[in-house]
């Protein structure tokens, strides 16, 4: 390991009561918890910079080529304590604080989480860039820096309330204001067409924009050990003109309002949906914004060192992170042609060399499309670029189907008044992937079959993967010291590792080990609960965990049900032998989701009432973690024995949480979905509890018209009791509360089909999975020897393997390595 001098004991603690001073002019003593956290932040940054420095040159030695990870979501987390550890620094500086008087972990406690992202999609571009830096290739992460990131949830009377994440407001140490890399960016006016004598071409100039200045803020990325400090590029935005009382006249005044209520408002807020397309004007703008400054700046830092821009591809690789940053397609177009003055074959070629596109999803209600009038009026270039692009492709497709106009209206870029991003984004981009092999397959054979026909080469899959950094190193440190005592530390850098951990799985000393780590982990989250929900839990109990966002395809309601199925079942059935159970749940809901709210309050008025009934010797507990975020996350997958991870089979993509707490020794409860049927097939279906229709029987279901919930509904009783106590006052005193919910899953009088995602249909083989899992808990061996073999055989799942897939297969980086002096 290599640490830096800084981080030896006396120059450290020196460095920190001397940033107290300068920053907040007190004494150690005097300075308050969160001013000793920006001083211990500033101490940190210090030895960053160096690196940093140190990185850049190297690149600029080495001229690697370098990968723009354009995402609209980073979900970091903390970085104090991830960036200690990258640093091989956080046993020194933990000892230093110590002597000083100050606990390292409450210090941590002090950083607001940097949660510029929803869920799923903007962790799994925090995870890639510290896997890209921790192999050592040169990436970029572009995006925007929300003033106010997603949202805080309270509970209040079980209901969610949304409070204002203002993240700033201490401001943030691990940042750099970069303001001599700042950009233009354009929004409305009109273009100009203009003949060319000399060239015989048309010249297209934009006007009467408004225009935002884009200011870059560089966050550090830390690697693991190696030196290597990548950079997260987010840009904020600043309206262009002074606004000198001197400076204007009537009619310049009206433009500077109009250009500083545009700054003001364009990185103002993060928009709460994950997995849901709203449609919002502002939401385009803060797509163009971040594109077109970060494509600006990376061609400015190519022509800086290369004369060809016909070679941009050869240095430069964009990667688009859903179809958000499909704008980057018609951007780059744009500045090659406008700008460097290249004609549209050779912008083309580049273009659809240097870009490609990541799908994340295949649900209707989540795909990208804006309406043109719209689109023409907020950015009238990129649309005539996109307009163009969509005319060529057409000729395309006559020329390849001739006289199919079915084939048309399923893959043109601009049809029926819409511009389809995924379309313009499959078309441009050199390649295509899906986040799991199901989901590829999907894609595939299902909804981008037309494509897939007519360019099968572009096709590929990169399942997903987390860092084992944060989520195990940092996020459980008990099991990784126990994980390095037996297989030595080379799975932090090497997860194929840790299937090393096997030969224990029968061994009894290892197991009582494991399951104690598991127990005080346990231990750990009890006490959060009752710090925050003043709910006792028992760490005995088995703890069986829901945490993600909110959605109906995640079907956190069919788990409630399903509690609400137990409960009733230890009350009729008083004598029989119940293990003891925690159901934990933790789930932001989009602020205009009312389903998902009302399916929040469910599950508190179900925690109400099952929590204070004595009757039940608590064997039955329901915990609602409020304000899920990375930073409890990692605290919550360390003390889970049960994933529930049960998505309707073909909704979720990939999903990430499920490996997270495979790694951390949790055995998934799961449907085959996303990379869940990769999971069972690492760790073998005897180490999962696998339940409910696959993703071909519910497609073929969908196909052919839905199913009927309410054969279900008239011959089970049981599962119509739980139905019932939606209805009749069980949960609430408002009977008609609920009363959505019993709807969705029985009624048509919506648009929708009535229970679109199969909850009753699966509600009988998911309990009867919960029994297999009470029957292999009850056997403690059995149990963890599972737990065990699940950590083991999680090595596939780190975002290290699915970087160098990236690297491998569609970016072709080249390695950097920093020698150490
Ligand atoms: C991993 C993660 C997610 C994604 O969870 P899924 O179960 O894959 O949907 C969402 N939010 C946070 C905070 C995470 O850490």
């Amino acid at each position: 390991m290599i640490i830096d001098k800084q981080f030896e004991k006396e120059t450290f603690k020196k460095s920190v009561r001397d940033n107290v001073r300068f920053l907040f002019r007190k004494t150690l003593e005097e300075a308050t918890p969160q001013q000793i956290f920006q001083a211990v932040s500033y101490s940190v940054k210090d030895v960053i910079i160096d690196n940093w420095l140190l990185t850049q040159k190297t690149y600029e030695e080495q001229d690697p080529k370098t990968v723009y990870y354009m995402s609209m979501e980073f979900l970091m987390g903390r970085a104090l304590g991830n960036n200690l550890l990258n640093l091989t620094a956080y046993k020194e500086v933990k000892e230093a604080l110590d002597e000083l008087g100050i606990n390292l972990n409450a210090i941590e406690d002090e950083e607001p989480d940097p949660a510029l992202g929803n869920g799923g999609l903007g962790r799994l571009a925090a995870c890639f860039l510290d896997s890209l830096a921790t192999l050592g290739y040169s990436a970029y992460g572009c995006g925007i820096r929300y003033r106010y990131g997603m949202f805080k949830q309270k509970i209040e009377d079980g209901y969610q309330i949304e409070e204002p994440d203002n993240w700033l407001k201490d401001g943030y140490p691990f940042e750099l204001r970069r303001p001599e890399y700042a950009k233009e960016v354009h929004f409305g006016g009109y273009v100009r067409v203009e003949y060319d004598q000399e060239k015989g071409e048309n010249k297209f100039i934009h006007e009467g924009y408004q225009a935002v200045k884009a200011i870059p803020y560089d966050m550090p990325i830390v690697g693991y050990n190696n030196k290597i400090v990548n950079t997260l590029r987010i840009w904020d935005a600043e309206p262009i003109v002074d606004f000198g009382l001197d400076s204007f006249d009537k009619g310049d005044y009206r433009k500077a309002v109009e250009q500083e209520n545009l700054a003001r408002n364009i990185v103002e807020v993060l928009y709460p949906n994950d997995n849901h397309y709203a449609g919002k004007e502002l939401r385009l703008k803060q797509q163009y914004f971040f594109i077109s400054a970060s494509i600006q700046a990376a061609i400015v830092k190519y022509k800086k060192t290369h004369d060809d821009i016909m070679k941009l591809h050869e240095k430069v690789t964009f990667q688009m992170n859903d179809t958000h940053p499909t704008m980057a397609v018609a951007e780059l177009m744009r500045i090659l042609m406008d700008v460097e003055g290249l004609g549209w074959d050779q912008a083309w070629a580049i273009t659809t060399k240097t870009v490609a596109y990541t799908n994340h999803t295949i649900m209707a209600e989540a795909l990208e499309k804006w309406p043109i009038e719209l689109f023409s009026r907020l950015l009238p270039r990129i649309y005539q670029i996109i307009e163009e692009i969509n005319r060529r492709f057409i000729i395309e497709i006559q020329n390849r189907y001739p006289g199919n106009y079915e084939k048309i209206k399923k893959m043109a870029i601009i049809y029926d008044g819409q511009v389809k991003m995924a379309h313009l984004a499959i078309v441009a981009g050199y390649s295509v992937n899906g986040v799991a092999r199901l989901h590829t397959e999907i894609l595939k054979n299902q909804e981008l079959k037309d494509f897939y026909e007519m360019m099968p080469e572009k096709f590929n899959n990169k399942t997903n993967g987390i860092t084992q950094r944060r989520f195990l190193l940092h996020g459980n440190p008990l099991l990784a010291d126990w994980v390095t005592s037996h297989i030595g530390a080379d799975w932090i850098t090497d997860l194929s590792q840790i299937r090393k951990l096997a030969i224990y799985a029968d061994d009894e000393k290892a197991q009582q080990e494991f399951m104690n780590i598991k127990y005080q982990n346990k231990v750990r989250l009890a006490k959060y609960i009752l710090k925050h929900n003043g709910i006792e839990v028992d760490p005995r109990s088995i703890f069986d965990v829901q945490v993600k966002r909110l959605h109906e395809y995640k079907r956190q309601l069919l788990n409630i049900l399903h509690v609400m199925y137990l409960y009733n079942q230890i009350k009729q059935h008083p004598e029989m032998d119940f293990f003891p159970r925690t159901f934990i749940f933790g789930a932001k809901a989009a602020a205009g989701y009312r389903r998902a709210k009302l399916t929040i309050k469910l599950i508190n008025a179900v925690a109400d009432v099952v929590n204070h009934d004595t009757s039940i010797n608590g064997k039955l507990k329901v915990v609602f973690i409020e304000n899920y975020r990375v930073s409890n996350a990692e605290m919550i997958f360390a003390a889970a024995d049960v994933s529930e991870q049960i998505s309707t089979a073909s909704k979720e993509a990939s999903g990430t949480g499920n490996m997270k707490f495979m790694l951390n020794g949790a055995v998934t409860l799961g449907t085959m979905d996303g990379a869940n049927v990769e999971i069972v097939e690492e760790v073998g279906e005897e180490n999962a509890f696998i339940f409910g229709l696959s993703s071909d029987q519910v497609i073929n279901y969908e196909n052919h018209g839905g199913y009927d919930p309410h054969v279900i509904y008239n011959t089970d009783g049981e599962i119509r009791q739980v139905m019932m106590e939606l209805i009749n006052g069980k949960y609430s005193n408002d009977t008609e509360l609920f009363r959505d919910l019993y709807n969705s899953l029985l009624n048509t009088q919506s648009s929708d089909r009535a229970d679109t995602y199969f909850i009753l249909a699966d509600f009988r083989s998911y309990a009867e999975a919960h029994k297999r899992v009470e029957e292999a808990y009850r056997d403690e061996r059995r149990w963890a020897k599972m737990a065990m073999l699940n950590t083991a055989c999680s090595g596939k799942f780190t975002s290290d393997r699915t970087i160098q897939e990236y690297v491998d297969d569609i970016w072709h980086l080249d390695k950097v390595k920093i020698d150490a002096e």
